[in-house]
């Protein structure tokens, strides 16, 4: 344990960052002069006697916090949130050894497993009504149960009298309902409810609420516990919107409980006492915490012994994980010495053994199919470059030393007898389509076929066109497979695809869904890695294919996120614009000055150039104050630009439609191309200069990016018009004024992961990733790379986890991913 010096300081440090993170980190504004003040501590910290590891972590907290009050707002968050990760560690750096866990058989293994399948409904008190609430929740098993953690704790460890109770801080009291009413201060309407002890009395006030709900619910003399924020009004100690929890049993509880629970000591011990628990707010669930708790108490007593994931214990101690029995058990019902804060910010050691687990077994999986995939059999391509020097040929560029450094890469893949399995990263507008089509040669060369998949429909047509007009020339045949496809236009390429007579199938993710049935599939390019997700090697496989996979992205993932979750992939990064691209001007414009947007357009257009005017909608719809594409090019062409040809594209066009659209606007037929987001990837008109996109404040980053990305292709300046409607949101303000400050993907993502969480920027719903039950991406960044490490180098050791020591980790490994981790391997 610390000595109480340190302890101390510590508590002196982590103050002002606990503030800052406070109001979800609203509070950062007003935190001034941090700097010196972390220093003075700082030093004094360093002046102790301190093990190695205490000393390099205190010194790099003294290097973080340099500059840190000139930061602006987003990245002094960052950096909190860094000051948080150093602070866990320095606490727990020398907590005490962790005991083990005992290790089952894999015959007790199997038993646990199915015992924690439990349903939910044979747990006492859990009666249909509630089992339906749980449902609503994903809780069906006691395993569900278990890993349904409480939303936040309340320290009732020590319940004060009315008159203990202190101004401006957090408290819990124990009182009895006196006065129940509504009342109105000017034409604000509030309830108040007054409670009392035999020491004085406290006021409870809502500001929001259901009237006829609140009525209901407090009788006099009811007792309660409450839990707030002491203010003081008028001498009155009042609480604003507090926890609250009704102490009387209500009917419905005391059915569900029947008779063997009274009000005694056990039933107290469980509500009082201690750090509890608060479940949930969803309705149905919030007001029944009592109720909650105690079932969480049955799941808890019978079942949490029996969970066991089997990561071999040397690493639970260097990483210093607790058990997993116990760290759910501490996760529900917390020991009375537990540190209260660390619990409320999900980083005790109870959570931190849940999340290593939850990022463990996707690391993994991860790190599996990677060395299995570099063990699998696949297609050696022999590659004569016959048609790709053709094509080098037909280029009116050269291509850049970024992309002849990623087709080298491709290369060597494709001649491996294993198959390639590789993400391309590349900024938009890096030239990552001429690449792939580079590759989808090189296959083409070795007698196999290609798809080409695209995350939307508007997309594989535009890849459609662009392909075709090349490979025409080389005397290949590409063909479009889309939805709106006649069924006999449909059958015939499906023939066509058949007999090998098509060399180049481009879709959406159809194309590898449908009943499509290749000739001889080597190489599948997948355009837009995260809306499709690794899942889709498996589909392939299971079809009976095992092409080489070439996935593209042009959201760049920061790297080391990229490294983390695509493990499993060799990432190729095109981290160069073609030369002559002269950068993108972005500004941004309030509402009213739209009349400044439209000369800048008429501008341009005068010179010859086009534009893009890009809407959030397609038509109007029930948000009234959004502008819709649809109108608005109604408005544009008879309103403001007669003189001018105005065009509009979105998603819900015939796709012969929109073919006619974009080949009209690339042969600048039509001058200013009104769409929705349609456009976002893959449009490609290097004589567009202007994009304006309207609502600006309503897209996020990573899509304005993407849409800005639509111009700079041609030789001339470009600019981007980000119009907002005035005030915008603090989140919307910063991602207009990154947008203005750069045009680097690589930081926009970045920002972006700051600004919404990773989990967001990839969710692993589409990833094919394992859901995680607690971990965070952002929160909990450190501990994900920890588990990668470990994971990886646990699969370097025993590639088919087949060691006495790995069999039950491999059980569990593969009951979380399931059919995502298409693996013979590991049988
Ligand atoms: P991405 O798909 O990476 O966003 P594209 O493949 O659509 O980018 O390429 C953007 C534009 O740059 C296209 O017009 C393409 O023809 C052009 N381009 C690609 N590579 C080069 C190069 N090496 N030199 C000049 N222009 C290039
Ligand atoms: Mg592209």
């Amino acid at each position: 344990m610390p000595s109480e010096d340190l302890k101390q300081i510590l508590e002196a440090l982590e103050k002002p960052l606990r503030f800052a993170s406070g109001n979800d980190y609203a509070n950062l504004k007003t935190l001034k002069a941090l700097e010196p003040y972390m220093a003075h501590w700082l030093e004094k910290a360093l002046a102790l006697p301190l093990s190695p590891r205490r000393q390099e972590l205190f010194n790099r907290l003294m290097v973080q916090v340099k500059g840190f009050d000139g930061m602006d707002l987003v990245k002094k968050k960052a950096q909190v949130l860094e000051f948080q990760k150093i602070f866990n560690d320095l606490k727990c750096e020398d907590s005490a050894p962790v005991p083990c866990q005992p290790w089952p058989t894999l015959a007790e293994f199997r038993q646990f497993r199915q015992d924690l399948q439990t349903p939910i409904q044979y747990i006492k008190g859990v009666g249909p009504r509630l089992s339906e609430i749980l449902k609503k929740k994903n809780i069906r098993t006691v395993e569900d149960a278990l890993y349904f953690l409480p939303r936040f704790y309340q320290d009732r460890r020590q319940i004060k009298t009315i008159s203990q109770l202190a101004v401006g801080k957090v408290e819990t009291v124990m009182g009895t309902v006196r006065q129940a009413e509504m009342s109105y201060y000017r034409k604000r309407r509030t309830f108040e409810l007054t409670i009392g002890d035999e020491t004085g009395t406290l006021v409870a006030k809502w500001f929001h609420f259901n009237p006829r709900y609140m009525k209901g619910r407090f009788r006099k003399g009811m007792r309660l516990i409450l839990s707030g924020e002491i203010n003081l009004y008028q001498f009155q100690k009042e609480m604003h919107h507090p926890e609250l929890e009704i102490l009387e049993e209500s009917e419905e509880t005391s059915n569900a409980e029947g008779t063997s629970s009274g009000k005694g000591g056990v039933e107290d011990s469980l509500h009082f006492g201690r750090i509890v628990p608060i479940y949930s707010e969803t309705e149905g669930l919030y007001q029944r915490q009592r109720l909650i708790r105690r079932i969480m108490k049955n799941v808890v007593d019978l079942f949490a012994a029996k969970a066991f994931s089997g990561i071999p214990e040397e690493i639970c101690r260097r990483q210093r994980l607790i058990p997993l029995a116990e760290a759910l058990r501490r996760a529900h019902f917390p020991d009375p010495d537990e540190d209260i804060a660390l619990l409320l910010e999900g980083k005790s050691p109870s959570h931190r053994r849940l999340i290593f687990d939850d990022f463990f077994f996707m690391e993994l999986g991860l790190a599996l199919r990677r060395s299995g995939t570099l063990m699998e059999k696949g297609i050696a391509f022999p590659i004569s470059h016959r048609y790709t020097q053709q094509l080098r040929e037909l280029l009116p560029f050269v291509l850049t030393s970024a992309q002849e450094r990623v087709l080298t890469d491709i290369e060597s893949d494709m001649r491996q007898p294993h198959p390639m399995n590789r993400l391309l990263q590349g900024d938009v507008g890096s030239g990552k389509t001429i690449v792939a089509l580079m590759a989808g040669l090189m296959a083409i060369e070795g007698g196999y076929q290609v798809a080409m998949m695209a995350p939307t429909e508007i997309l594989a047509e535009q890849h459609f066109l662009n392909v075709r007009s090349v490979v025409e020339k080389l005397g290949l045949r590409a063909a479009l497979l889309t939805s709106s496809l006649k069924k006999n236009q449909k059958e015939t390429l499906y023939r066509e695809i058949a007999k090998g007579e098509i060399h180049i199938a481009i879709g959406t993710h159809a194309l590898i869904q449908e009943g499509v049935e290749f000739h001889k599939l080597g190489l599948a390019v997948i355009d837009e890695q995260h809306k499709f997700g690794v899942i889709q090697r498996a589909t392939l496989k299971k079809k009976g294919y095992n092409p080489d996979v070439l996935v593209m992205t042009a959201t760049p993932i920061p790297r080391t996120l990229a490294m983390t979750l695509y493990g499993d992939l060799e990432v190729s990064v095109i981290d160069q614009l073609p030369p002559g691209r002269v950068p993108i001007t972005t500004r941004v414009f309030n509402e009213k000055e739209r009349f400044r947007v439209y000369r800048i357009l008429r501008e341009e257009i005068s010179k010859g150039k086009q534009a893009y005017v890009v809407y959030p909608l397609v038509e109007e719809s029930e948000r009234l104050d959004l502008k819709d594409a649809t109108q608005m090019a109604k408005h544009l062409q008879r309103d403001i630009f007669p003189e001018f040809k105005v065009g509009l594209i979105h998603g819900r066009m015939k796709s012969e439609d929109k073919e006619t659209i974009m080949a009209d606007f690339k042969a600048r037929r039509i001058h200013i191309l009104v769409s929705t987001i349609v456009i976002e990837v893959g449009i490609d008109v290097p004589n567009a200069s202007v994009m304006v996109i309207e609502h600006a404040e309503r897209f996020g980053l990573s899509q304005l990016h993407q849409l800005r990305g639509r111009v700079g292709r041609g030789q001339d300046p470009s600019q981007c018009l980000l119009v907002a409607k005035h005030p915008v949101s603090e989140d919307a303000g910063r991602r207009l004024r990154v947008m203005g400050q750069t045009t680097d993907g690589f930081k926009i993502s970045e920002e972006d992961l700051v600004i919404r969480g990773p989990g967001d920027l990839l969710g692993t719903q589409q990833s094919g990733l394992p859901d995680f039950r607690v971990a965070n991406f952002l929160r909990d960044f450190d501990l994900l790379h920890e588990a990668r490490q470990e994971a990886f180098s646990v699969i370097a050791r025993d590639p088919t986890l087949s060691l006495p020591g790995h069999i039950l980790m491999r059980e569990t490994l593969k009951e979380r991913w399931q059919e995502r981790l298409a693996l013979a391997t590991i049988g």
